[in-house]
């Protein structure tokens, strides 16, 4: 069966990356019996250049009939002063909610060629695995009402709102219980029950989810402050972290750094069976080194990888990239960010290479 993919590229280092994608899979549809018809499509600030939106009715359509949706990154300088509602970012947010993919796996893992890129102790990081479930199209990032307004003495206000419901918390908690059960068996939940009503509701529906369906997978609750700490002090102690939107957003960016690089980290965004996935690297658009052949691809070819996996069920063909990836590491290639001297094309290549 030819499976549709959509690639969205995007801004600044987006389309670096995206190229060295294409670059895995054409090697894969030309040797290893992959079957797909890929399209492409504008997004983000270069979607509002040419369309004026940061994302069309017409690439929101075609990404909810596709097998998979893969894209590089958005945003960029050149993009600050458009409306707030036609910035690139918000793009990215219509698309995850149209696509209604509520559960983001990060998953951070230490290489073993990389544990000394890490900013923290070989000892601390060597055989680091640990996946973040976050929530995705909830909480303070689309709450409402949330605005800015001008008080009756002249100063301003500027608030969000932290919404949760039930239904939010158990569809996302139930992901994490049910990949936890193919990993190590155990979920560590976050959130801030001390002092937020919505991390109660969090910690009491997480808390009667594991009662009733999961009571063989061990379930932890932590504060999501707390977690910070233990993610620097002792971060293999985790296995299947599950966040809110906003604590999962911060937290698995400093999961990224215990890896080495943000440049290494994919991540999947899921709805409910059957429905098309959306992946994409952890990074952002890198302004700073756009255009430069400095981005390292690792994050966004092990994106496609969790495609392979989770939307296409080419299990094998996922496996056969991830070592790849890891046999060009362990031969010695490396980016800027690895401490290296590989251009974007170069490391692509290496890994083509090694598959
Ligand atoms: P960023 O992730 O783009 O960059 C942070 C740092 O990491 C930079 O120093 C950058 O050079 C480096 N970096 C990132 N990806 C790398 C890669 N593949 N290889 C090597 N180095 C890499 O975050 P930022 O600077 O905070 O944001 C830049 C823009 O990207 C902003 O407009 C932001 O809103 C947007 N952004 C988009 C997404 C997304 O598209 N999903 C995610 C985060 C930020």
């Amino acid at each position: 069966m030819t499976n549709q993919l959509l690639l969205l590229p995007g801004d600044g280092i987006g389309p670096e990356v995206m190229a060295e994608v294409e670059r895995v899979l054409d090697v894969l549809v030309a040797r290893h019996g992959l079957q797909v018809s890929v399209e492409t499509a504008l997004f983000g600030g270069a979607s509002f250049d040419i369309d004026g939106v940061p994302i069309s009715e017409a690439t929101i359509s075609k990404a909810k009939a596709a097998d998979g949706v893969l894209m590089g990154a958005v945003g960029g300088p050149a993009w600050a002063n458009v409306p707030r509602d036609l910035r690139p970012e918000m793009g990215l947010l219509r698309l995850r909610k149209a696509m209604d993919v509520y559960a983001n796996l990060r998953p951070a893992l230490c290489f073993p060629a990389l544990a000394d890129a890490s900013g923290l102790k070989r000892a601390l990081v060597e055989g680091l695995d640990i996946v973040f479930v976050r929530e995705l199209t909830g909480g303070v990032y689309f709450g409402t009402p949330r605005g800015i307004e001008t008080l009756p003495d002249g100063t301003r206000r500027g608030f969000d709102n932290q919404v949760y419901t039930t239904d939010e918390i158990v569809r996302v908690a139930r992901v994490a219980f049910e990949l936890a059960r193919k990993r190590s068996n155990k979920v560590t939940s976050l959130e801030k029950s001390n002092v937020m009503e919505s991390g109660l509701l969090w910690r009491q529906e997480v808390t009667a989810l594991h009662a009733s369906d999961y009571p063989d997978v061990e379930l932890e609750h932590m504060y999501a402050d707390n977690a910070a700490m233990q993610l620097v002090r002792a971060p293999r102690q985790f296995d299947v972290l599950l966040t809110d939107n906003l604590f999962g957003d911060v937290l698995s960016d400093l999961a990224a750094a215990c890896t080495g690089s943000i440049g290494l980290l994919p991540s999947a965004a899921l709805g409910d069976a059957g429905k098309p996935g959306l992946y994409e690297p952890i990074h952002g658009s890198a302004p700073d080194i756009a255009g430069r052949g400095l981005a390292n691809p690792i994050a966004a070819i092990l994106s496609l990888e969790m495609m392979l996996r989770w939307s296409l069920q080419e299990t094998q063909l996922a496996d056969l990239l991830a070592q790849a990836v890891t046999h060009a590491l362990d031969s010695g290639a490396r980016t800027a960010d690895l401490g290296g001297s590989l251009p974007t094309t170069e490391m692509g290549k290496a890994i083509v290479a090694a598959l």
